[in-house]
């Protein structure tokens, strides 16, 4: 039997999309193994967004290499879609798939393996308007399911649309099929994944809306039967009132929200190209904390953003500090070919960028830390995981607290109710509610 090993980079729409490579290449026969295991073929799905991809793709082929000299190497994924003849001129890469054929992969693999010969398949993006429906494995607690991918946004910053195609969605039908699925077989939950996913319901072929992100929201929340609904991110301005009462009033739609604000500077936004203003976003944060006080809210932010000045970094700083948010994803801004950005004057200086990275990482530790402590001896519904690490099994309350408790099997991939206890390092650590309690929670 043809063995074959993944090596993921990036976001979770990627692993989602390796988890569904990895299951159509079992279907053709392959078996898989670990990335650090002799295989026969290895498939590097690749990130735009990682700082230096290309070396860090050099260096992923050559790690597979030394495990196998003669193996099939196949790289995809965004890296692929941007730069497919520089990787294509890597030594030992076979084949170069970009976003139109990924999906095509099995196929093109069965014979491409036979007749090994450098292929390089990367169409025009603007071609690309199928979605393709994936997911993480499917035996897992918590499931990543994609449901929207592309983008029609045009961030100054951002290579994602011109690596992934335009914005197109799964039909409503179709995903909660695949969500009960999911369910059925054994998940307790399912995270949305998309790369803009408030904007789900396009038709990537007409460009047409056909639902919105409230319709699949509502039907998911009626008519998937898991504990648990995650939305892993979505942007500020597509985040309506109704989408924050629906989580609100919802037993399965977990009260964690990931919203992307990338400066608290409108000045800083609008050279970014983003589509609201700061108002907005403490609008959306302060509707939320109004409907569900516990919930948890991460940022993403970008530092030294072309023309971000010290009184622009400080309207960020304070922005967020007296935001009731609850940590922060901080990128240090880094240039990327073909963007707009690239081209705008008031470029920051390397260390500066860094030194405000700095900062807002020690403010974000302070946020987890602060909100940590206000969970502290409340009561939470903790999925458990199925590992067994140092003794530990580990769980994430709805609220996306990460915490532990000493390993016992009867905990994994099951929801128990807990109160969270003291803090260790940013990990909460639990204590099982006497079933008594458990009921009155
Ligand atoms: S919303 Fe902006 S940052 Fe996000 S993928 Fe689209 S263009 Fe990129």
């Amino acid at each position: 039997m043809k063995t074959v090993a993944f090596h993921t980079l990036g976001c979770k729409l990627n692993f989602a999309d390796t988890g569904t490579l990895s299951s159509e290449l079992e279907g053709f026969g392959f078996s898989r193994v670990a990335f650090n295991e002799k295989a026969d073929v290895y498939v590097i799905n690749t990130c735009s967004v990682t700082e230096n991809a290309d070396k860090e793709c050099k260096s992923i082929v050559n790690r597979a290499l030394a495990k196998n000299a003669n193996a099939y190497v196949a790289v995809t994924g965004c890296f692929a879609q941007l730069q497919p003849n520089k990787i294509a001129g890597f030594e030992g890469v076979d084949l170069v798939i970009g976003a139109g054929d990924k999906f095509k992969l099995a196929n093109i693999l069965n014979d491409s393996f036979i007749t090994r010969k450098k292929k390089v398949m990367a169409c025009e993006i603007d071609s690309v308007s199928d979605f393709v429906a994936t997911s993480t494995e499917e035996d897992k607690t918590r499931v990543y399911l994609k449901v929207q991918d592309g983008c029609n946004y045009n961030c100054s910053f951002c290579t994602i649309p011109l690596a992934r195609g335009k914005s197109r969605s799964d039909s409503l039908d179709n995903i909660i099929q695949r969500a009960n699925d999911i369910a059925t077989k054994g998940a307790n939950e399912i995270i949305l994944t998309g790369i803009n996913l408030g904007d789900y319901g396009l038709d990537g072929r007409t460009g047409e809306r056909f639902a919105t992100f409230y319709d699949l929201l509502q039907r998911l929340d009626n008519e998937v039967d898991i504990p648990r609904i995650r939305i892993s991110s979505i942007e500020p301005n597509l985040l309506s009132d109704e989408i924050i009462e629906l989580v609100a009033s919802s037993n399965k739609i977990v009260p964690h929200f990931h919203i992307p604000l990338q400066s608290g500077s409108d000045e800083v936004l609008r050279a970014m190209q983003r589509r609201y203003k700061r108002e907005v976003y403490s609008s959306r944060v302060n509707k939320i904390k109004a409907l569900m006080p516990n919930c948890c809210i991460g940022v993403d932010v970008i530092t030294g953003f072309p023309g971000e000045t010290d009184a622009d970094f400080n309207l960020t700083y304070e922005f967020l500090k007296n935001l009731p948010i609850s940590y922060l994803h901080v990128f240090t801004y880094s240039e990327r070919e073909n963007t707009k950005a690239v081209n705008l004057p008031g470029v920051v200086e390397l260390s500066k960028r860094k030194e405000r990275n700095k900062i807002l990482r020690e403010l974000s530790e302070e946020k987890q830390k602060h909100f940590y402590q206000t969970q502290q001896g409340k009561q939470h519904r903790v999925l458990f995981e199925k590992n067994n690490r140092n003794d530990f099994v580990y769980g994430y309350t709805d609220n996306y607290i990460r915490v532990k408790h000493k390993y016992d099997e009867s905990l994994c991939n099951s929801l128990v109710d807990c109160t969270v206890d003291s803090l260790d390092n940013l990990m909460a650590s639990a204590s099982l509610l006497k079933p008594a309690l458990a009921e009155q929670f």
